[in-house]
């Protein structure tokens, strides 16, 4: 029996499908990356963009239209919109809420596919490995292993069906989802979701409707992730959350706040001995306090990589963005950084010809990407995203002006971030190997403020290690270098170079 996952959208969708690979691969399902030859096939929908929600459409239509030669089972989960989630119980078999995860295989089973899955076998002090092979045949109550022919079996009423909550119930952190051990799809980086949905309801953003409203992780679970992620040797952590930043605040006085929680991931490191770096994404400057930047700049396993969006460099654009802080606001966090933690790279997203933004408007965003000097930014042309309260407004901005601003702005900032890639030129910088180069025998690598840097390298086997390199050179926006000297190890498994020197990097 196999299934296929379809992933769409954000990287706390590629973090929810590691929970669903773990209940579906102890169920007895193998994967598949083939969708002809799955017997159940899911999709874990985004709803940014409309683009992202016909997928889902058009997936669901071809997937039914096999079900006339073949049997199988359909379910969607992720971020999906109230409009959509009406017709998504009409099209697929099965929709849950990801907080609904720890019944998925009883949603199953009430389709006649009876597994040996039991809950009880995850808890949150398990080790990190890869997914634990199922059990024998049947498990306490008896029940036997999955077999296509549980699959003929007739297909149940509408009402099994889950619904997407759209506000999250205050016991909601309880559903044991969080509890759920993930398979980490990579051996040296993860993710570790924090928080879930948010309340800041920017107008652009549809995720309070389709996440919910925000609720924090218990940080006795976050910290044991943690520890066994460093524990084995994992090199690079992101604790994700649409908000992440505010971290806490649904639950204050009886959980740790953001600050506090980093402070611990510090301690973690600082005990361990071991070499990591911490990230966390996305932030949102109104919850970006003193005490958050302090303790970043406090504990080398923290990461001196921040990313903090803009959106918008007017004060005006902000308030209809409803993002509740003023440009002198976000200037002040930024003066703080630099004064507190030099060193540390500044990241941002910037969305152009937002509803209603004018010539002028858009000349504060472009003096603002000067002055804080970003090293990356994302910048977005403003789309209107289904359900987000800026849709009903007119998109009045032209899409040729859209694209000119967007144009103006990628300028500044391959300028801005050449100019401090340059004085990086002849330093030594240490990286994380992540994978093969696009061009022949390099190998690419992020540095602790996630700049990417490539360089020649014969084996592969560096990959998810960490490397000191010299920069040799350096473009608008990555680096160049080559390794410096003697492989600078650290304590969790180190790789020397006259171990690794002969392989051939494929791919
Ligand atoms: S802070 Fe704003 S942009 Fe970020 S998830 Fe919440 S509503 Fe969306």
């Amino acid at each position: 029996m196999k299934y296929c996952l379809i992933q769409l959208g954000c990287q706390m969708n590629v973090s929810d499908g590691e929970r669903i690979r773990t209940v579906l691969e102890r169920m007895g399902f193998a994967q598949t990356d083939s969708e002809e030859e799955a017997d159940l096939l899911g999709i874990i929908a985004c709803s940014v963009r409309q683009k992202a929600i016909d997928k889902v459409y058009t997936r669901i239509a071809r997937w039914n239209s096999w079900k006339q030669k073949r049997n199988l089972l359909t379910f969607v989960s992720g971020c999906i919109l109230p409009a959509d989630r009406e017709k998504f119980l009409k099209l697929f078999d099965l929709m849950f809420s990801i907080n609904d995860l720890p019944q998925l295989p009883q949603m199953i089973r009430q389709y006649g596919v009876v597994t040996p899955y039991s809950l009880s076998d995850d808890s949150a002090d398990e080790q990190v490995s890869g997914p634990q092979q199922q059990p024998g045949n049947g498990d306490a109550d008896g029940s036997s292993v999955i077999s296509k022919a549980g699959l003929k079996a007739a297909r149940p009423k509408r009402s099994i069906h889950k619904a997407v909550v759209p506000e999250a119930p205050a016991d909601d952190r309880d559903t044991g989802y969080w509890r759920i051990r993930p398979s980490y799809t990579s051996g040296f980086e993860a993710y570790i979701p924090i928080q879930n949905g948010c309340d800041k309801f920017c107008t652009f953003c549809a995720v309070p409707y389709t996440r919910g409203r925000e609720v924090s992780r218990d940080s006795g679970e976050i910290l044991s992730e943690v520890r066994r992620l460093v524990e084995a040797g994992y090199r690079s952590i992101t604790l994700l959350g649409q908000n992440v930043n505010s971290y806490g605040v649904d639950r204050k006085g009886q959980e740790l706040s953001f600050a506090e929680l980093l402070d611990r991931v510090g301690t973690i490191g600082e005990e361990s001995g071991r070499t990591f770096w911490t990230y966390f994404t996305s932030p949102h400057p109104r919850d970006m306090t003193d005490e958050v930047i302090d303790t970043i700049a406090r504990y080398p396993v923290l990461a001196k990589q921040i990313h903090l969006p803009l959106q918008s460099g007017d004060d005006k654009v902000l308030i209809r963005m409803n993002r509740n802080h003023s440009v002198k606001r976000y200037r002040s966090i930024v003066g703080k950084i630099r004064e507190t933690i030099p060193q540390a790279t500044l990241f941002t997203d910037i969305i152009v010809g937002f509803t209603g933004e004018t010539e002028e408007q858009f000349e504060r965003t472009r003096e603002a990407m000067r002055e804080f000097r970003y090293n990356m930014a994302y910048v977005a042309m403003y789309s209107p995203r289904p359900g987000a309260a800026s849709s009903r407004w007119n998109d009045d901005v032209p899409t040729e002006t859209k694209k000119r601003r967007l144009e103006e702005l990628s300028r500044e900032l391959k300028t801005g971030s050449y100019r401090y890639n340059q004085t990086l030129v002849g330093t030594t910088v240490r990286a994380l190997v992540e994978k093969p180069d696009r061009k022949h025998g390099y190998l690419s690598a992020r540095t602790e403020g996630k700049l990417p840097i490539r360089f020649r390298a014969d084996s592969r086997k560096l990959i998810g290690q960490f490397v000191d390199l010299r920069v040799t050179g350096c473009a608008e926006l990555s680096l160049e270098g080559e390794i410096a000297g003697e492989y600078a190890g650290t304590p969790n498994g180190s790789v020397t170079l006259e171990r690794v020197a002969a392989q051939e990097i494929h791919g």
